[in-house]
């Protein structure tokens, strides 16, 4: 694990980021809608490392209203308040996992409110929309780089701490399958503190209600192949309609793309999903292997990501949608 303030992952507003972060007495950490486990982990261990100095934190998300069930046991959720109720003036906004400003939904309005703030993320299509930004497109998780500045602080990780990064570092790195030099390291470091890996892998991961089978036999029913897609390299889709996952969490949704990605054939996945609110609405996530940057289609799109994992917002019937992709990947 290389410091941020090595050469090959310099960080020009480290230094002036680890002097807020020193200063502020009220913090705001936003993390983007639909938090998943690296962002809601990465907010919470910097709102327990920040708490225990004495400053007022609160942490929050546009939406949904709710922390998200498998999220719930995580130390420091306490932190957690409802969009409605997050500060309108903080000495400091500390957005984490976000790529771009848009990730916050709602609360974007926040960063022009605050005395500053500070961008801390891995994501490549990082916008930089922070008055500082410290990005790490070298990392694995938001939490690596998270824990990168705790070191700096001078925070020692704790147990409750190393469950929150814990927690970033096994989701975003798929179980430890999308792993890097250091990246074991840094899991050791954390389960020496004690926690139990296994248990936290399992509720993040391993656990669905009943429902999650009828829901994929659904979805998986609607899975196509689309071998001349991309020139040759292949596309496989899925679609989620709403009335598909009905009465399931977040959770259940978010791991079709594990599934669908599996597909031998197609170097690109993709699976769409309305919006229950906004039925006209979907969010696509997208998966390739090495030899396709699906990272710039999604930032094309407006959305955001990684090169191999990243996402957008679309408009129109599933049809429309699928035809627009497959338009877009030629
Ligand atoms: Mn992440």
């Amino acid at each position: 694990m290389t410091a941020l303030s090595d050469a090959g992952t310099a960080v020009p507003d480290l230094a002036a980021a680890l002097a807020a972060i020193d200063a502020a007495k009220t913090v705001t950490v936003l993390c983007h809608v639909n938090p998943d486990a690296d962002s809601l982990g990465s907010g919470l261990a910097l709102a327990i490392a920040l708490g225990r100095r004495g400053v007022a934190v609160q942490v929050a998300f546009a939406e949904p209203d709710e922390v998200p069930v498998s999220m719930r046991s995580l130390p420091g959720v306490e932190f957690v308040v409802p969009a409605t109720e997050v500060a309108r003036e903080v000495d400091l906004v500390i957005t984490v996992d976000c790529a771009s400003e848009g990730r916050l939904g709602s609360l974007g309005d926040r960063l022009a409110s605050a005395g500053t703030s500070v961008v801390i993320d891995h994501h490549r299509s990082n916008q930089h929309f922070g008055a500082l930004n410290v990005i790490d497109d070298s990392a694995e998780s938001t939490s690596s780089v998270v824990a990168r500045l705790l070191d700096e602080l001078g925070i020692p990780i704790d147990r409750d701490i190393a469950h929150c990064l814990f927690a970033g570092l096994v989701t975003d790195t798929g179980s430890f399958r999308w792993v890097q030099p250091g990246s074991h390291a840094f899991a050791d470091r954390l389960l020496a503190t004690g926690i139990d890996g296994k248990e936290i892998t399992r509720v993040l991961l391993d656990t669905h209600p009943f429902g999650w089978l009828p829901m994929l036999s659904r979805v998986l029913g609607t899975a196509t192949l689309v071998p001349e897609a991309h020139g040759g390299d292949g596309l496989v889709y899925a679609i989620v309609r709403t009335e598909y996952a009905a009465g399931l969490r977040s959770e259940e949704v978010e791991s079709v793309i594990d599934i669908v990605r599996t597909t031998s054939e197609a170097s690109i996945a993709a699976v769409f999903k309305q919006v229950a609110a906004r039925p006209g609405e979907w969010s696509v996530s997208l998966r390739s292997r090495d030899n396709v940057d699906i990272g710039a289609i999604a930032t094309g799109r407006g959305g955001g990501g990684h090169r191999f994992a990243a996402g957008y917002t679309a408009h129109g019937s599933a049809e429309a949608v699928v035809a627009e992709l497959r338009a877009a990947l030629g």
